[in-house]
């Protein structure tokens, strides 16, 4: 006779629960640097996270867009423009306007790398450079949002062709182990949030 009180019996082959982290979505104004200002609309964002739902569903992890607004950048001191130009974009971003319950994901129109996250918030380039993998996504801003998310999930870079958290690549496969790792770190967020 099995006995179950207060368990549920897991099976390998079990599905997992939803995990469902919210996000907000930042559309980067500035007329002093033009190149911060993005030009993709909120219609283009909508379908950038169905796209990011998309890759993350083997993880069962969703992130819910709960706003899309503007975001008018700092009018800091301008800076040449170069390959490590991620600090003087994170400079521009006014932190103190962003969520304490979300996740915040800027979009801005050209910089160097494709996107980054080193503490909030996300960023993301709406022109990324790549190389094409088979099976990745033709949604290459989704790939790249869907990668920096990779990170806030505490995933690290690695780097075989198609998956997810190889760099400068479109392909979006997550192993195991990442799933598993990710999905512990999205719990956090959750009961953080
Ligand atoms: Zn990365």
């Amino acid at each position: 006779m099995l006995l179950l009180l207060g368990a549920l019996p897991v099976c390998a082959d079990e599905p997992f629960s939803l995990i469902t982290l919210r996000v907000r979505a930042h559309l980067v104004r500035s007329v002093a640097h033009p190149r911060l200002q993005t030009t993709l609309t909120d219609k283009e964002v909508r379908v950038i996270f169905d796209e990011v739902n998309a890759i993350w569903s083997p993880a069962a992890v969703r992130f819910e867009l709960e706003a899309i607004d503007t975001l008018q950048a700092l009018e800091i001191a301008p800076k040449r423009w170069f390959i490590k130009d991620r600090d003087w974009v994170k400079a521009a971003i006014p932190t103190q306007q962003l969520s304490a319950t979300a996740i915040d994901v800027c979009f801005v129109k050209d910089m160097g790398p494709n996107g980054f996250f080193y503490g909030e918030p996300v960023v993301v380039c709406q022109n990324p450079e790549f190389h094409k993998v088979s099976g990745g996504t033709a949604n290459i801003v989704a790939r790249v949002t869907a990668h920096e998310l990779g990170h806030v999930l505490f995933l690290q870079h690695r780097q075989e062709r198609t998956n997810l958290m190889a760099s400068g690549k479109n392909g979006v496969a997550l192993n195991l182990r990442e799933i598993t790792a990710a999905r512990k770190r999205a719990l956090e967020i959750v009961a953080k949030h």
